[in-house]
């Protein structure tokens, strides 16, 4: 806090990880000895630089851009790339923090990194957005590569955006080195199911956690928030498995179809037509759209999936879900909840599946198709759900399992924050101080 004030959200995903480990710290004072924690909450290397590039008017634009190289312990760094005008130091530090711990739950050999640029992509023409993502990409290239940064999608990058990075990243470099970016297209690399990854494995996820206690999706209402990437395959999952999904939401509002979304729609508007959801209710008539992103909480509902943005959710909805009879939350999205959002879910016994286990489905399949690369092969697509389904079988049973071993049984924020420390605290005990 003292370095930089300024980062609230950073700060906030460290105290979330510092209160999960003084049952920790208290069994194993090495940690402190060895400065652990003082090395992890520094970034090995946080690089910003500016991105030109020309609009459709021939008007010059400078955004500023990211990437935080924060661990790499256990692996290269990975994480995604966010293009969002809210991306400032604070939000990628966050993300890149976050990234470590998940990037070890997944169980693959991988560090923690993020990055990201200040650029609005909405409204933007596809020439605009080409010309950003090839200007970005002009001063990342030299900070990236296969077997030391491996950088993936985010909000505001998806398929579009890594293909016009990973063409650019070609050019400079020469070659085809297919494993420098994840999230690529299926005609050059990309993996099977790697679109469907996070959603689908927050699903699986919460899945393992209500099983447990011997429910399941089955007739249950869920409301989704956000309609990208993340969102569209956990309401597609959802409703596979027998679920009633009943609102999901942009940046600008939500709707509410009690007969159920219908995914085909939401992925038509905003995977090809780049709409705004209140589009939705044209062709569903009965259908009700509402602005104001966050009043989606305000719907009742026994399973509540934030998959939007941080801190989209805060106590005033938690309370406002629980009073009306939510049994689980799981967080598709990174740090969706504020911290008294968590305390209030957790003091009330709601089922609760933290985003750094939750959400590590979409890196998790970034991992294999890293893998797949190497290889030179590509697996099916049902090979490598099957995978993802086993990986998050693997998290929520680390997570579950470290809470016990601590005291916190039933705690999954507190099991996968310190089964996830455990691994990269004890790598990076093992290979010094550096
Ligand atoms: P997308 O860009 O595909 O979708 C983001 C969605 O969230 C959109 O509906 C967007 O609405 C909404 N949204 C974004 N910012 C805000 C905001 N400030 N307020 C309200 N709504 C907002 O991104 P993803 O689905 O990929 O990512 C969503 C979340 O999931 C992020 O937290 C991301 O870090 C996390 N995540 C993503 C993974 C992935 O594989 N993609 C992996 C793990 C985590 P609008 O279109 O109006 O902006």
């Amino acid at each position: 806090k003292r370095r930089d004030p300024q980062e609230r959200e950073f700060h906030q995903a460290v105290k979330e990880i510092l209160d999960s480990l003084v049952p920790v710290l208290a069994r194993h004072p090495h940690y402190m000895e060895h400065a652990i924690l003082e090395r992890l909450v520094e970034p090995e290397r946080s690089i910003s630089f500016r991105v030109p590039w020309s609009d459709d008017s021939g008007q010059i634009r400078v955004n500023r851009g990211y990437r935080i190289q924060f661990n790499s312990a256990i692996g290269p760094y990975k994480g995604g790339i966010r293009f969002h005008p809210s991306v400032y130091s604070g939000i990628v530090k966050f993300l890149g923090f976050e990234q470590i711990f998940k990037n070890a739950l997944t169980g693959l050999p991988i560090g923690g990194g993020k990055g990201g640029a200040d650029f609005d992509p909405k409204g933007k023409s596809d020439r605009e957005i080409m010309a950003f993502a090839q200007s970005f990409m002009t001063e990342l290239y030299r900070h990236i590569g296969p077997d030391t940064d491996i950088p993936a999608g985010d909000i505001g990058v998806g398929a579009r955006e890594i293909g016009y990075m990973f063409g650019q990243y070609k050019r400079i470099r020469g070659g085809h080195e297919a494993g420098v970016l994840t999230g690529k297209g299926l005609l050059y690399g990309g993996s099977l199911a790697r679109k469907e990854a996070t959603g689908y494995g927050l699903v699986y996820f919460v899945q393992e956690m209500l099983a447990a206690q011997g429910l399941d999706f089955h007739g249950q209402s869920v409301v989704v928030s956000g309609s990208g990437n993340v969102s569209i395959y956990a309401m597609e999952k959802a409703q596979q498995l027998g679920a009633l999904v009943v609102a999901c939401s942009d940046s600008a509002g939500y709707i509410y179809d009690p007969k159920g979304i219908n995914v085909d729609t939401v992925k038509r508007l905003k995977e090809q037509d780049r709409l705004r959801i209140s589009e939705y209710v044209k062709e569903h008539p009965h259908a009700v759209y509402t602005e104001g992103s966050t009043a989606i909480w305000t719907i009742p509902c026994q399973i509540a999936l934030p998959c939007a943005t941080q801190n989209e959710l805060d106590e005033e909805a938690a309370r406002t879900l629980v009073a009306g009879g939510v049994k689980a939350v799981g967080e598709g999205a990174n740090m969706p909840s504020t911290l008294p959002a968590i305390d209030y879910f957790l003091e009330h016994g709601i089922l609760f599946a933290p985003a750094k286990a939750a959400n590590a489905g979409g890196v998790a399949v970034s991992g294999l198709e890293m893998s797949q690369n190497g290889m030179r092969l590509s697996w099916a697509f049902e090979e490598v759900d099957e995978r993802l389904r086993q990986i998050m079988k693997n998290i929520y049973r680390s997570a579950v399992r470290a809470a016990d071993e601590y005291e916190v049984p039933g705690n999954l924020v507190a099991g996968a924050n310190i089964a996830g420390f455990l691994k990269v605290a004890d790598t990076m005990l093992a290979q010094g101080v550096v």
